[in-house]
């Protein structure tokens, strides 16, 4: 479906859950999080609903994020459940890897096609400084044993702190020399009311690449429809490859494809932007698929024309990064 921007609108977020077993700095505050109360989260068997009537509408790809998507309870029938629905080209998952040593096998079974590590240092003390837990070996076992299960490629997500992780950007694209990997590069976003101090730690995706130019030649890849906003390169001689998410400083709304639906059933067209549909309360009250479709048509529709972030006061979003799901 074409959103009133003339954008086509196939992909799906799906924050399974707000819960997650690390406390990421630029995501979560250490202490007194607030936590969507259990009964206010969509069942599975509510999600399914609303992304099968989405399915009707043309989305094609559903990404399950969270919070920690692998701390549900039932996420893999879950996922097997996605898998039968026809239409859908894809299945897709983002993790912290905490959990994927346990879990790497039964997601390759059950059709995930794409999964995404977020592993922001190659440093253990750095790690617990960042997430404020201690699994960095755990994250790396998991990352291996996606690896041996299978699931490729496997996507490195880093997000880019200046101060905070800046001086491992060359090591992290060494990298790909050596592995498979996507390491992809994220811009530090300005998403929920308790993350602040994202300007000083800003880094922009220009100045990583010019890191890792100083490695060698580095060759632009192309993307198909479904491969989302990264600028893609490669290292002369690397198995991987390297990615550029600038989601400010070459934001990508002209083209953006997609629809969030938070854990606890709210439609969103913008990371951004508070501007949310609440299509929780109408299912509970037994609507029927009509009036839910109206409701999803009508979010697709308003959907953002931009993040807003380029004015001299930019918008805010107000509920934090594990609510809307990254
Ligand atoms: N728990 C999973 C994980 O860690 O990948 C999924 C949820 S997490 C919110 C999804 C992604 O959002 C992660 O790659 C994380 O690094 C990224 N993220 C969270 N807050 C961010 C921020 N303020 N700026 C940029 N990326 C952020």
């Amino acid at each position: 479906m074409l959103d009133n921007n003339r954008r086509t609108i196939n992909y799906l977020r799906l924050s399974v859950t707000d819960r997650c077993n690390l406390r990421c700095i630029y995501c979560m505050p250490e202490e007194g999080v607030s936590f969507i109360p259990h009964g206010e989260i969509l069942t599975y068997e509510e999600m399914l609903r609303i992304i099968r009537l989405s399915v009707q509408l043309g989305i094609r790809k559903v990404r399950l994020t969270g919070g920690e998507p692998l701390v549900r309870k039932g996420i893999i029938p879950f996922i097997k459940k996605l898998g039968e629905i026809g239409q859908l080209k894809e299945i897709a998952l983002t993790t912290n890897g905490v959990l994927l040593e346990k879990f790497a096998r039964e997601l390759r079974k059950c059709g995930i096609c794409r999964i995404n590590v977020s592993m922001d240092t190659l440093k253990r003390e750095r790690f617990r400084q960042i997430t404020r837990m201690d699994f960095f070996d755990q994250v790396w076992k998991g990352i291996e044993a996606a690896e041996a299960a299978g699931l490729a490629p496997i996507k490195i997500n880093v997000v880019a702190m200046r101060g905070v992780n800046d001086d491992e950007v060359v090591d992290f694209a060494r990298l790909t020399y050596k592995k498979p990997y996507h390491v992809r590069f994220i811009e530090l976003m300005p998403v929920g009311k308790t993350n602040t101090g994202t300007a000083e730690k800003f880094l922009p995706t220009e100045e990583i690449l010019e890191q890792i130019c100083t490695l060698g030649p580095v060759r632009p890849v192309d993307s198909g429809p479904l491969d989302g906003p990264a600028r893609r390169y490669v290292l002369e001689g690397a198995k991987g490859e390297i990615g550029l998410i600038g989601a400010l400083s070459h934001h990508f709304c002209e083209t953006c494809n997609r629809l969030r639906l938070t854990s606890d059933g709210r439609l969103r067209g913008c990371l951004f932007s508070d501007q949310e549909t609440d299509i929780k309360t109408p299912l509970r009250q037994g609507r029927n698929d009509p009036h839910l479709l109206e409701l999803i048509i009508k979010t697709i529709l308003d959907k953002p024309e931009n993040h807003g972030q380029d004015t001299c006061n930019p918008r805010k979003c107000v509920r934090p990064m594990n609510s809307i799901g990254g």
